[in-house]
């Protein structure tokens, strides 16, 4: 393991997002324009912490756009500066109506010891109360703290620092936008310093093999009365499929020979829509229960929310994984017994 050097680096890289966010006054509606150096311009107190940040524009978009393979550029980045042992931390920064997702896809492929920290903001730089600076003073502190090294791929907002794997976006306006429901927040950011309260129970597989075959991966969200005839001519179009069942992992009995016959053709993993806890495995019996979909070879998403379970999939199918494989990774990933749910 590679010692932190002194005085500590950092590697800041933009992606856009709100953080980045100029607005003309002709129009008023903010778009990504600001450089990385742009955002360091309104943390003056960088100086203090006595980090030497560097920095990097990597792309100016909304979070909405950014793509699979962007993301997989970056990790390829990232994994090649880790191995040089270029930086003590990297902090990205980006659009935060995808950080949820695009941290965990980056923790499934960098798996570097230098710690990674996904941020950004909620206010545009040019409101009253823009938390952009403040988010990533912090991002920059806990990207350079030896505690953080070998944790994976964290997500520092408003003072809080979360695992990649269990953080959600909870609030589409609030600066308080993000939490972990099922863990709470592995630590905080208080007078300047990271205090880490838990460390993540499980790391991801390194997938840092070739990711390069296209694979198509919907998320379809169980509701109330739908009968199924929507769901059909999608599932014979993807390469696999995340349902988001209601509670446990239910779904309308209608749905039961669909989601049977597109199992035996292309992995259908069950997650639940709720936003917080696990999928089940053999607490209901009844057609379209959580048991009924595994024993018909549904793969269950645990603690995956439906969002990170279509990442792992997508990136299990681009690597070429067979159900098997994919089976054996969800159950790490989700928390699972065997993938069951
Ligand atoms: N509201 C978003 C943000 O917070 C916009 C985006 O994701 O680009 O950054």
């Amino acid at each position: 393991m590679t010692k932190p050097s002194s005085p500590p680096t950092v590697l800041v890289i933009g992606l856009g997002g709100t953080i980045a966010m100029t607005a003309t006054t002709a129009e008023c509606a903010a778009k990504p324009t600001l450089s990385a150096d742009d955002l360091l311009v309104a943390v003056p107190q960088l100086a203090a912490t006595g980090i030497v940040v560097t920095t990097q524009s990597f792309t100016a978009k909304p979070g909405a756009s950014l793509t699979f393979d962007e993301i997989e550029d970056l990790a390829a980045q990232l994994r090649a500066m880790d191995s040089q042992g270029a930086f003590d931390g990297f902090v990205v920064t980006q659009g935060t109506d995808t950080l949820e997702e695009t941290c965990y896809l980056l923790s499934l492929l960098y798996t570097g010891e230098t710690p990674l920290i996904v941020t950004g903001a909620m206010r545009a730089p040019y409101l009253a109360g823009a938390d952009g600076p403040a988010n990533l003073l912090a991002s920059v502190i806990v990207a350079a703290s030896p505690q953080a090294r070998g944790l994976g791929v964290l997500v520092v907002f408003s003072d809080q620092v979360f695992d990649a794997a269990r953080v959600r976006k909870i609030h589409s306006t609030s600066t308080n936008a993000f939490a972990s429901p099922d863990t709470g927040p592995l630590g905080t950011v208080a007078e300047g310093r990271l205090r880490l309260l838990a460390i993540p129970a499980h790391k991801p597989l390194p997938f840092s093999a070739a990711t390069a075959r296209p694979a198509r991966v919907g998320v379809y969200l169980a509701s109330l009365g739908d009968d199924g005839t929507l769901l059909a001519p999608l599932l014979e179009q993807a390469d696999g499929m995340i349902i988001a069942g209601f509670g446990v992992g239910h779904v309308p009995a209608t749905w039961v020979p669909i989601l049977q016959e597109a199992a035996e053709r292309i992995p259908v993993v069950l997650a639940s829509r709720t936003g917080g806890g696990t999928t089940l495995t053999q607490a209901y019996g009844f057609d379209g229960s959580e048991k009924d979909l595994l024993d018909r070879g549904l793969i269950g998403a645990g603690h995956l929310d439906p969002y990170k379970a279509r990442l792992l999939l997508t990136v299990l199918l681009r690597s070429g994984a067979d159900c098997s494989a994919v089976l054996a990774a969800f159950a790490p990933a989700g928390t699972t017994p065997e993938g069951r749910g």
